[in-house]
């Protein structure tokens, strides 16, 4: 078959053949550029920045996450050359109370890249051999994240959440095999120190038969949260021995409410870290506990805050929701009372409004709901949290 051009014509044949080389050499050119997403870096003044409209408070933290990921990925675009100076990864350790903002700073960050993220949670890590999830599992999610996309995955950010519940159990390495603590430790030790790692794509050992796909952790960026419980005291006591022979000065700068500020590495491993893992985590920040300010300024500033949802989702039924201050202020104290941080606020908000978000749809006649104090606490005192509190 012959089709006309304007000065010639081409037969079947050619085109076909024609058809399969610009097919070759399109995907040769798709190879070569890579198909990962544009990293948007962004200097660490306006990182911060952005994390204000969606984290309250914890300033140290975000402008220690904000440096740290700035210069990581500032790494990643550097061309290294044969003398060039190579810059060593930025893995953070975020230490403070559940519900301060860890998870959601790591969140945040990633999504402002526009890298993949994913969390994972240290609690069920095991050494390989044990019941639990190999170190490797951590890579499925971040590539399952990254919607398959190797170079995507390889450039992404992982939260290790809870990862002081893999400290040693004692300070003495013991002799029996610690296969929650110590071992899991050796084991991340893998992922962290860059190396490539066969990852099974479908994520734990169920399917034996999959394909393992090969990841370069090398430009990974890893962050990892944990509450430490108690390591205040172990701070308070390493300041103490130093301050021994000095003035009282230091002494005075420590008191109960600040010790955090003053965690350093040192106390990780007093802590149960052990030293390999701490020295792939060279930048060491803190959050603070929230206080009933940063509480009540969670409810209703950050971007997504739960009071914007509810009205939201009140305002697809065509009501105008509105809370009294009073109402707010209650949210507060009951979620300082669970000491949740700002983790109980959610739940608490939840008990209070569920009856009317199970009843107002249907009516059509309510164009404005207004939530008072005495509604809020009726309601609290029903819910399933009161009785919680009362036992
Ligand atoms: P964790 O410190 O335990 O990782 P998260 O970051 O998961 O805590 O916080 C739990 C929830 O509480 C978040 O989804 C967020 O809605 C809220 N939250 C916690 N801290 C803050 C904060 N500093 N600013 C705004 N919201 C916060």
């Amino acid at each position: 078959m012959l089709i006309a051009g304007i000065t010639g014509h081409i037969c079947d044949g050619c085109i076909i053949q024609a058809q399969s080389i610009v097919k070759d050499e399109l995907m040769t050119m798709e190879d070569e550029l890579g198909s990962e997403a544009p990293v948007n870096l962004i200097k660490p003044t306006e990182i911060k920045q952005k994390l204000d409209e969606y984290v309250i408070g914890q300033t140290a933290a975000k402008r220690t996450l904000s440096v740290a990921v700035y210069n990581h990925y500032k790494r990643l675009n550097q061309k290294v050359g044969k003398d060039d100076i190579e810059i060593d990864k930025s893995n953070v350790v975020l230490v403070g109370r559940t519900g301060t903002g860890k998870t959601l700073l790591a969140k945040t960050i990633a999504k402002l890249l526009n890298v993949p993220f994913c969390i994972a949670d240290a609690t069920v890590l095991t050494e390989a051999g044990y019941v639990g999830e190999d170190v490797e599992s951590i890579l499925s999610r971040l590539l399952q994240a990254a919607d398959y996309n190797t170079k995507a995955a390889e450039q992404g950010i992982i939260f290790i959440d809870e990862i002081d519940k893999i400290a040693r159990k004692s300070d003495n390495p013991s002799i029996t095999r610690d296969v929650s603590g110590e071992g899991v430790q050796q084991a991340l030790l893998k992922l962290l120190e860059g190396a490539e790692v066969n990852v099974p794509p479908q994520g734990g050992r169920k399917h034996p038969e999959q394909k393992m796909i090969k990841i370069n952790t090398k430009n990974i960026l890893f962050v990892c949260g944990g509450a430490f419980d108690g390591i205040e005291r172990l701070i308070a006591s390493r300041v103490n021995r130093q301050a021994i022979g000095f003035s009282n000065e230091l002494k005075e700068q420590v008191d109960g409410e600040n010790l955090l500020e003053f965690v350093n590495p040192t106390d990780l491993k007093s802590f149960g870290l052990i030293p390999e893992l701490i020295g792939r985590f060279p930048v060491l920040t803190y959050l603070q506990p929230l206080d009933r300010k940063a509480l009540r300024r969670i409810l209703t500033e950050p971007k997504n805050a739960l009071v914007k949802q509810y009205v939201k989702l009140f305002e697809m039924d065509g009501v105008d929701l509105k809370f009294d201050g009073e109402v707010l202020d209650f949210i507060v104290d009951k979620a300082i009372e669970f000491k949740l941080g700002a983790r109980g606020l959610r739940s608490i908000c939840e008990a209070i409004l569920t009856d009317v978000m199970f009843e107002l749809p249907a009516e059509k006649t309510t164009k404005e709901y207004r939530v008072t104090l005495d509604y809020a606490k009726g309601q609290f005192s029903k819910s399933k949290l009161a009785k919680l509190e009362a036992a």
